[in-house]
């Protein structure tokens, strides 16, 4: 037994067949290369090993790396930190699956965001309310800076929600697995400027964008501007976004 920690987040799936229907993921796609976050003391992994792919897990809790070299020896472990973790040597390919940390799940999104043009799927666990930002549409309340740049990469999808009482402990929150498939429609705007526009616009999610990117410098009465700066972050959806960063990389300097 590994006793769960709080501070890494740990909520073990006691609901194995949970753990099987996540694991089963895996089989919608011709992904050879899958990394799992979080593997714990294997309930997911044990489903994942009965596929054809080749698996490696990152796990930062010591005790679950003992426990794991014990009932997996031929798994390919990697202990540490996921979000310091060197991408470096990942291949070109790589699918990301986990009962992720619900303390840092963002952080996790996050990281796999910046790694794109390698991780044509990333699919797992996260608390809902996450979840269902990472699906959101315009308007919604949960829509924000998540929702758009998954978006502007993946298409996402809730598959199921999973009640507490299928973890120990129980968190306090509902939980729900998402699958988050690269969509491959190009993002029409410099990449880097487009996080900054997205992040900067949502700092202040209730405000006119005029005023919510006035650190652009904007010119609020251009004719192409006018539309989207009377709007909020909230309404715009990618391809507004991306229109808004390309427009201001062409117009500003
Ligand atoms: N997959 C297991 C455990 C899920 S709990 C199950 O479903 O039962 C979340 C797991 O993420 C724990 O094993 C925890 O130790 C691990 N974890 C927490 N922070 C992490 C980090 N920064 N990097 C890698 N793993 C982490």
């Amino acid at each position: 037994m590994v006793r769960p920690k709080k501070h890494l987040g740990q909520h073990f799936l006691r609901d194995e067949n949970i753990a099987r229907k996540t694991a089963d993921i895996v089989d919608r796609t011709e992904l050879k290369n899958w990394l799992e976050i979080g593997p714990g003391t294997g309930v997911l992994t044990q489903f994942l090993l009965t596929k054809d792919i080749d698996l490696e897990v990152a796990e930062i809790d010591t005790e679950s790396v003992v426990y794991l070299k014990k009932h997996y020896p031929d798994l390919v472990i990697h202990e540490g930190d996921f979000l310091e973790m060197d991408t470096s040597n990942w291949p070109d390919e790589l699918g990301v699956i986990g009962n992720f940390p619900y303390n840092i799940s963002s952080q996790i999104v996050f990281k796999i965001l910046e790694h794109t043009d390698r991780i044509p799927v990333f699919a797992g666990m996260f608390q809902l309310e996450v979840a269902q930002r990472l699906a959101a549409n315009p308007g919604n309340k949960t829509y924000g800076i998540l929702s758009v740049l998954t978006q502007a990469f993946y298409d996402v999808k809730v598959e199921f929600k999973i009640a507490p009482g299928a973890f120990f402990p129980p968190p306090k929150v509902q939980s729900a697995v998402i699958t988050a498939i690269r969509h491959n429609r190009p993002l029409n705007a410099d990449r880097t400027l487009f996080f900054d526009v997205v992040k900067t616009a949502f700092q202040q999610r209730r405000k006119m964008l005029s005023n919510a990117l006035q650190k652009f410098n904007l010119d609020s009465g251009h004719p192409e501007l006018k539309h989207f700066l009377k709007l909020r972050a909230e309404n715009l959806g990618v391809e507004d976004f991306a229109k808004l960063t390309d427009w201001i990389r062409k117009n500003t300097g």
